[in-house]
Formats: C-alpha cells, sequence, structure tokens
C-alpha cells in the first residue's frame, strides 16, 4: 500500500498513521517528525528547519524532497509506505511522483482528512506530547491523569514550539495557500478520497481502513 495522506496541521494525519502502520505493516514517514528529530539532533539539516518550523512556515522544497527520497529507498518500503505530511507543496507532489516512477511505484491512494479549521485550533492548541517516552495527550480531550506528568512513564509533558496560538494560525494559512492545492491536484489522478476528519478517531480509522480495504 502507497499512500498518502492530506490534511491541514491536527486532522489526525499521524494518529491514523500509525494505526494503519499496525493493520498493514508499512512504514510512517512523517516529514515533520523526521525534522523535529534532526533539530533535537542539532544536525546541520535541523539547523537550517528549525527557524522555518518554530514560525509554522515550510521547510524549504529541496530538504523535505531530499529526506523523503532518501526513505523511500530502504528496504522497509518495499511493500508500501505512509507518507504524512508530505507532500505539502505542487512541487513537492511532482518531485513525488518522479521519484516514484524510478523505483517503478506509484502512488495508490491519497485520503483527504476533512475538518473545521477553528475545531483544529483547540486541538493543536491544547496538545501535548511526553518529552521521554513521545505519548500524547490532550488537555480537554485525554488529560492526564496528574497535570503536567505522562501516565504512562512519568516524562514531563511538553507542548510542541509550533503550536502556540499564533504559529497555528499561521500554519492553517500556510496550509490553504500551498497544500489545498494538492487535494485538487490528486482528484484529478484519479486517486483521491475524502474522509470527515471531525469523527471520531476509531471512526475515521474504520473509514480509512474501508477504503483502503483492510479489516474494519
Ligand atoms: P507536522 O508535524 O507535519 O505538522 O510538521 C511540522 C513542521 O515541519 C511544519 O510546520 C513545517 O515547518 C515542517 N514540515 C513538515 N513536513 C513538511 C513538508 N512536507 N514540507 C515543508 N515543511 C514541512
Amino acid at each position: 500500500m502507497k499512500l498518502i495522506l492530506l490534511g491541514p496541521p491536527g486532522a489526525g494525519k499521524g494518529t491514523q498513521a500509525k494505526m494503519l502502520v499496525e493493520c498493514f505493516s508499512v512504514p510512517q514517514i512523517s516529514t515533520g517528525d523526521i525534522l523535529r528529530a534532526a533539530v533535537k539532533d542539532g544536525s546541520p539539516m535541523g539547523v537550517k528547519a528549525k527557524s522555518f518550523m518554530d514560525s509554522g512556515a515550510l521547510v524549504p522544497d529541496e530538504v523535505v524532497v531530499g529526506i523523503v527520497e532518501e526513505r523511500l529507498v530502504k528496504s522497509d518500503c518495499e511493500n508500501g509506505f505512509i507518507l504524512d505530511g508530505f507532500p505539502r507543496t505542487l512541487p513537492q507532489a511532482d518531485a513525488l511522483t518522479k521519484t516514484l516512477a524510478v523505483l517503478g511505484k506509484d502512488i495508490d491512494s491519497v485520503i483527504s482528512l476533512e475538518v473545521d479549521i477553528e475545531a483544529l485550533v483547540v486541538r493543536l492548541a491544547g496538545r501535548r506530547t511526553c518529552s521521554a517516552c513521545g505519548s500524547g495527550f490532550h488537555l480537554q480531550y485525554e488529560p492526564p491523569l496528574k497535570s503536567g506528568i505522562c501516565d504512562s512513564c512519568g516524562g514531563e509533558l511538553i507542548q510542541r514550539e509550533d503550536d502556540c496560538e499564533d504559529t497555528i494560525r499561521n500554519r492553517m494559512s500556510v496550509y490553504d495557500e500551498q497544500t489545498l492545492p494538492l487535494v485538487e491536484y490528486y482528484r484529478k489522478a484519479g486517486t483521491l478520497s475524502c474522509v470527515d476528519g471531525m469523527l471520531p478517531i476509531d471512526e475515521v480509522g474504520k473509514a480509512v481502513r474501508t477504503l483502503l480495504g483492510g479489516s474494519v
């Protein structure tokens, strides 16, 4: 299965990708996760990406295209992959099509998670992650038992720097301007399906798996 999950920040792409990894045994490729790891490591790519990410802007195409090109040739992508957060611009989509063609592959499916922007601001602003084990929480929808402390490992819960309200709004307008045109791009290519991303997580998951022909 070679899948792209499209949708604005906070639409649930990462959550759904993780559920699909278990169901289809293919890797999740999240450019946001790869970039955050590079920032944490202080690698040259991370240093270059940090200021873009902190302001909610997109990291330059050549950087993310390079990341994905390197990742797609790894052996665990042989039977497929789930792209989460890539492509985000038309040049990235074109670059992906070309890279896959060289590998003799093509995208099977593009699923767009449709969500209400105001609801997304609440979702993102309340998001907290354990700094030790990476478990996710939400102040309103899935609060930890003890404020600021991870239920699983006792680690400190932190807010992503780009999850403050001003940056969230900037990320939404970047999405509208640069990423939304991809919905039309993949509709024309005949690979697009849309799912209501406002449904509860499990129901979104069922709808996605049904579209992909997996067990519900
Ligand atoms: P995400 O975790 O997918 O919301 O990504 C977090 C941030 O990483 C974004 O706001 C961008 O700054 C950067 N980023 C992730 N994926 C891409 C991409 N495909 N193109 C450009 N920037 C990206």
